[in-house]
């Protein structure tokens, strides 16, 4: 089922203009910064997975 947004992952703005086939972005346009890459957007709950990714890699210095 296609999300209702995606969020831009130049600018992490909501973007609605995309078009989405096989679960897939097949293409985007973020209306913000201009940016048309389809891989350079994520869904909403990928855009949370990469969040929490970037969180476990920062370097822990104790
Ligand atoms: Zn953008």
């Amino acid at each position: 089922m296609a999300p209702d947004y995606l969020i831009c992952l130049e600018c992490e703005s909501p973007c609605y203009v995309f078009e989405w086939k096989d679960d897939k972005i097949v293409e985007a346009l973020c209306t913000v910064c201009g940016n048309e890459d389809p891989s350079q957007f994520a869904t909403e709950g990928d855009f949370e997975e990469l969040a929490m990714d970037a969180r476990f890699e920062v370097p822990d210095h104790k």
